[in-house]
Parts: C-alpha cells; sequence; structure tokens
C-alpha cells in the first residue's frame, strides 16, 4: 500500500500525512512502515516537510517492485510471482486456462526447467535474469500468431536499448543478440480451438547480471548477459517495466493497425537479412539469401536458382 502511493507520486516525495492516510494509522507509526522497506533493501531520502522519497529501489523482482513506477494500462496489471518455478510458461498455461485476463504475467527469480523452442533447455539461474510469461489474448486468426513472436522482439530490443544504451541484433524467429551472443529467447505458444486463439502466451528469458562463470560451460562463446556487454548491473524490475511499455504500445498499435507497422520495425533490427544464411527445417537445409520477412512474417529465402522458398521455422544459420 505504501509502495502504491510512491508509485502515484511519480518519482515525488509523499508526506508522512499522506502515508498515514494511506496506511490508516498514526505518523508515528508510519515510520515502522519505512523502516521495513529499508531493511528490503529500498533506499529512501527523508526531507523535512515534503516527506519521503524512494532513491534506490533493491533488485527485486517480487510483484512490489514490478509495480512500482509500472507505466502501462494492462500489461504486468497482474502479476504471478513465485521465486523458483519449473518453468513460467507452464504457469502462464494454467493461469491462461483458468481464465487470467489479458496481460497477467508469471514471473519468477529461477526457473529449474526453463525451455526455448522445441523442447531445448534455457537455463535460468537465481537473481541473474528475467523469467517471465506474458498472456494476450488478441482476437486474430490462428496463422496470425507467430507476428506476436516477432512484435516481442521488437519491444524487446527497444527496451533493452533504452534501458542500456545497448544495441541487439534480431536473429530470425526468436533470438536477439549482442555483438553475436545470444542475451535473450522467445518463446510464443498458443491456447487455441479450431481457429479461434484463446491465448497468446509469451515467454522471455532475458539475461541480465550474469558474469561469464554464471552460465554452464557449453553456453560460454554462444551466450552472453547486458551485464557483460555493457560492464554494469541493471535492476531487473525496472527492464520488465520497460518491456511491458514497449511490448504494449506497439501491442495496441499492431490491433489496430495490423503489422506492417511491426515489420518495418523489425526489419531494421534484423542481423540476417540479405545475408547467406542456412536453415534447417524438418524437411532438410535449405541454403540461401534472406530477403526479407513477408506480411504474416514468415522468412523469404532466395535460393542460389532464384526461387523464393517460404520457411514457417527452422533453425538459422548465418553465413559469413
Ligand atoms: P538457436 O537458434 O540459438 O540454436 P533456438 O532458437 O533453437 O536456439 P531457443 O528456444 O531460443 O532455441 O533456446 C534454446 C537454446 O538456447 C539452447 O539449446 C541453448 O543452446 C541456448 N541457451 C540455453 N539457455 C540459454 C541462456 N540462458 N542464454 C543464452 N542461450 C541459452
Amino acid at each position: 500500500m505504501l509502495l502504491q502511493a510512491f508509485s502515484e507520486a511519480e518519482g515525488s516525495y509523499v508526506s508522512g500525512q499522506k502515508m498515514s492516510e494511506v496506511l490508516g494509522c498514526s505518523r508515528t507509526a508510519v515510520w515502522k512502515h519505512i523502516e521495513d522497506l529499508r531493511k528490503e533493501g529500498y533506499e529512501l531520502e527523508a526531507v523535512r516537510k515534503l516527506g519521503y522519497k524512494i532513491v534506490k529501489v533493491p533488485d527485486k523482482i517480487s510483484g512490489n517492485e514490478i509495480r512500482l513506477g509500472l507505466k502501462t494500462k494492462r500489461l504486468g496489471r497482474h502479476i504471478h510471482f513465485e521465486e523458483s518455478v519449473g518453468s513460467t510458461q507452464k504457469t502462464a498455461h494454467a493461469l491462461a486456462g483458468s481464465g487470467a485476463e489479458e496481460g497477467t504475467i508469471a514471473v519468477a527469480d529461477q526457473q529449474t526447467e526453463g525451455r526455448g523452442r522445441l523442447s531445448r533447455s534455457w537455463h535460468s539461474p537465481k537473481g541473474k535474469g528475467i523469467w517471465m510469461s506474458t498472456i494476450l489474448r488478441p482476437e486474430i486468426p490462428l496463422n496470425k500468431t507467430p507476428q506476436l513472436t516477432l512484435l516481442a522482439a521488437v519491444a524487446i530490443v527497444q527496451a533493452i536499448e533504452e534501458s542500456t544504451g545497448l544495441s541487439p541484433d534480431i536473429k530470425w524467429p526468436n533470438d536477439i543478440l549482442i555483438n553475436g551472443r545470444k542475451a535473450v529467447g522467445i518463446l510464443t505458444e498458443l491456447q487455441a480451438e479450431a481457429d479461434r486463439v484463446h491465448s497468446v502466451i509469451i515467454g522471455t528469458g532475458l539475461n541480465i547480471n550474469h558474469e561469464k562463470n554464471d552460465f554452464p560451460e557449453e553456453l560460454h562463446g554462444i551466450a552472453t548477459s547486458l551485464r557483460m556487454e555493457s560492464g554494469q548491473k541493471f535492476n531487473r524490475a525496472q527492464i520488465i517495466q520497460e518491456i511491458l511499455l514497449k511490448l504494449e504500445t506497439l501491442y495496441d498499435q499492431y490491433l489496430t493497425h495490423g503489422f506492417k507497422p511491426v515489420k518495418l520495425l523489425w526489419e531494421s533490427y534484423a542481423i540476417s537479412l540479405n545475408r547467406r544464411i542456412t536453415a534447417r527445417t524438418l524437411q532438410g537445409a535449405v541454403s540461401g539469401r534472406a530477403i526479407g520477412i513477408d506480411d504474416e512474417g514468415v522468412l523469404l529465402l532466395q535460393k542460389d536458382n532464384g526461387e523464393t522458398e517460404r520457411i514457417y521455422s527452422a533453425d538459422i544459420e548465418l553465413e559469413g
């Protein structure tokens, strides 16, 4: 409740009088609540006559920290936090199945069975990254849902740029790389029936404060974190807020104007376009030049014989 008051004050001071009204207790009892916040790792500045202001929030993501200063209208307004879960995707599927509102997020400090595409595992150690799944309920046909993976990738790149000054690239369809190494994985899953989409669940694994040795040996050389690329540590809750804000803005734009604006942004961040790639699909490998994505989000590959092949799902290897 007290954090709510700070959130509404948007970074300015909250007076002792206001706090005692919000908490329904005496001005002296307010002091105890302030001390509790300090014990949780918040740093507060007190100025006589003005009241208190939060100057630093702890690097925790237990719900309150995400709510404090969150600027979205729908996304992240319902937060399901657990210290440790198998996978936030699994939690979000259960929440979506029992009627959770659009924008509900499942977030955890650690995943013990984090997963990526095709049941590949996603390493998600405690306290280092953002392991989060967001429930959307768009009224779109099934064949348009891959667009939301691309939309999420753009939102996350924008949030990373804004929060860190780094310049990530997108590798089709679902990876975000910084200086050639993977910092983010996105996994989009559906709950649908016939052609009706009930929910789209966007899973995001984002490596934030890892140092090299926080990754297992087999990921050295493949994976990176925002800290490893910038030399700085980041507050995870603030990055979650930024992701949710960018995601909501783009998603609203998408619902009103369609995929075109997202497509243009996506292309501006895509690392694989106009390069030779090899796409390994279930039907075999195809090589050629990636020339773009179509209006559905399908990758267009121009083969050496000039024919264009549409790639729906594949592992992509960049050549040269
Ligand atoms: P890629 O295209 O990079 O081969 P993918 O798109 O097929 O991966 P994803 O679902 O994005 O698969 O992620 C799973 C893969 O990512 C794992 O097989 C592993 O190689 C790598 N990986 C696992 N955990 C992490 C992590 N925390 N950071 C970066 N990479 C990871």
